[in-house]
């Protein structure tokens, strides 16, 4: 028997209705390409997407085509969310970090009809253009008075692009699993793979940011934006603002200590989103300006993920800013929400050293993502907390394939998605990543993990970044290798290091050697790049 309830499609452009019905006046402010601060509310995006919609309709765009964005985080960017997805076409939010030929690769596997742009990638675009064949048009997102001086073929001005259309449109009613943005995986090895969202992943996806349990997204809150809207659309943030109408604070390229910490003061931010190295940037600020957040600021929580939060980046948190870090797991394919670390009640009998083990955890996974970790042989490991295995995961809003095939079969018989990380589950849920599964140090048959030793080097006051690689070993087969990059005007020998980890890992996982560098490798994203380290000590021997 069917229930007897109505069918509506979940699709983006309702989320957007909503908040200009719902939430009309609240705020969007954002760093703009041009310089000032901008200030918005979801009533006008609202009216400037259905704008941009006419428009986009009127320059041919058809439901289905890929519209790319190579923008920061602002709120034109935000009206192109909301237009291209609405009218039905796809949203490619393309990463201006990546090298040239990966660019190039994406935008013509994506077959983009036309590229929104920053002012500022317009020398960027300018190289590339040759080499995609396919984009008929760009439009720079700014005004004529900042029109780039550069050559592009079709090259459009976003406001008057839009300016001059009717904001009366009506969003179409599409199929809720009409594909609604793309955004490509910066994997380290071999060509980036799509994936392919729908308006009902996305939607589904929004609501669970929501919860409480989940980002705790709200009215009530001012959510900084750190983390790129060209970035598993910035983990979803700007449809989950939308859903519940909360202020919206974007820094667009300004992404260094001193913009970020004004951001925080200026717009009274609560809620602060983004991967751990921006986080490291507004620590120096802080410190070299002997600035004291606590007195200053309102954040409340700051959301971390894309990489591991150090404890001494959590603990940073709470000592100088007074804020609470959560700490998430996710990735492009999921979303990117999967896991979100919240203490339980019962927890709070914990001393500060248990809750720190918990609060370094990814979290228990949200409703809507079902996780399991597996051994080799694929069967199912104990969820004690102490077996590690691959961490396998299922769900509406994990992808069930790459865009166009390219990228292979990614589901098993039974529909798990292999996330590539290894973690460990424990009786509560709380998973725990231990490294990436190409990441992990084998040492005499036993996993050392990258991560945990990163973390506790990170812990010690001369440490501003620490990445741990295996190097092989005659008899251990490889050994963990420590590289660090120390704090400005910062000194620590490496027999120091090793003595800071000791007695806060096992014995047996302590470095066999440290060495120093000036920095390290990052991607596009903002993770350790592994494999460039690696390269990088390729002729490295281990002290005998
Ligand atoms: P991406 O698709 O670029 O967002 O990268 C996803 C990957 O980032 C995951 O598979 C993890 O390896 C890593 N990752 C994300 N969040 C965390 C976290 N909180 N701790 C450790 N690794 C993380």
């Amino acid at each position: 028997m069917l229930g007897n309830m109505q069918q509506q499609p979940l699709l983006v452009s309702s989320l957007i209705e909503h908040a200009a019905r719902n939430h009309p006046r609240a705020e969007l402010v954002s760093r703009s390409s041009e310089g000032p601060l901008h200030r918005t509310s979801y009533g006008a995006v609202a009216q400037r997407a259905r704008q941009a919609a006419n428009a986009l309709v009127r320059m041919g765009i058809k439901p289905g085509d890929r519209v790319a964005t190579l923008a920061w985080n602002g709120y034109r960017h935000m009206e192109l969310y909301y237009a291209v997805a609405g009218m039905g076409a796809v949203l490619h939010t393309v990463n201006p970090r990546l090298f040239a030929e990966q660019l190039e690769y994406i935008v013509n596997h994506a077959d983009d009809e036309v590229v929104f742009f920053d002012i500022g990638f317009a020398p960027l675009l300018e190289q590339l253009a040759p080499r995609l064949p396919n984009v008929k048009c760009y439009v720079a997102m700014t005004d004529r008075q900042h029109m780039p001086s550069c050559v592009l073929p079709k090259l459009l001005c976003y406001e008057e692009w839009m300016g001059a259309e009717s904001a009366d449109y009506e969003w179409p009613m599409l199929p809720e699993d009409s594909a609604c943005a793309l955004c490509y995986t910066s994997g380290t090895t071999g060509n980036p793979k799509g994936v392919l969202y729908s308006h009902r992943s996305t939607v589904l996806h929004a609501m669970a940011a929501c919860t409480v349990d989940g980002m705790g997204l709200g009215a009530a809150e001012t959510a900084l934006v750190v983390v790129p809207m060209f970035h598993v659309n910035a983990w979803g943030m700007p449809y989950a603002g939308a859903m519940c109408g909360a202020k919206l604070v974007f820094p667009g390229p300004a992404l260094d200590g001193a913009s970020v910490y004004a951001l925080l003061r200026d717009e009274g931010v609560t809620l602060a989103l983004g991967v751990p190295t921006v986080w490291l940037a507004l620590f120096r600020h802080v410190e070299q300006e002997k600035l004291r957040p606590r007195a200053e600021l309102l954040l409340g929580r700051v959301l971390i993920g894309g990489s591991a939060a150090p404890g001494a980046m959590i603990a940073t948190f709470a000592e100088v800013f007074g804020a609470e870090v959560i700490h998430a797991w996710g990735m492009t394919e999921l979303s990117p929400l999967g896991a979100v670390c919240r203490l339980l009640p019962r927890h709070a009998a914990l001393g500060p050293a248990g809750k720190m083990r918990l609060r370094e955890k990814q979290g228990r996974a949200v409703f809507g993502v079902a996780m399991k970790i597996v051994d080799d042989e694929d069967r199912e490991l104990a969820r004690d907390g102490k077996a590690s295995g691959r961490l396998l995961v299922r769900g509406p809003w994990v992808a069930a394939g790459y865009y166009r095939g390219d990228g292979g079969e990614v589901l098993d018989a039974d529909g798990w998605f292999d996330t590539g990380d290894v973690a460990t589950i424990d009786p509560d849920g709380y998973m725990h990543i231990t490294d990436r599964a190409k990441d992990v140090i084998k040492s005499g048959g036993e996993w050392i993990s990258s991560i945990d030793l990163e973390n506790a080097a990170m812990g010690h006051p001369a440490v501003a970044e620490a990445a741990v690689i295996g190097v092989a070993h005659e008899k251990w087969q490889e050994r963990p290798l420590l590289v660090v990059v120390l704090k400005a005007g910062a000194q620590a020998s490496g027999a120091e290091l090793r003595a800071h980890l000791e007695g806060k890992v096992a014995s047996w996982w302590l470095p066999d050697d440290v060495q120093f560098v000036e920095q390290l490798p990052h991607t596009a994203t903002g993770k350790l790049q592994k494999m460039k380290l690696r390269e990088m000590f390729r002729d490295y021997r281990l002290p005998a």
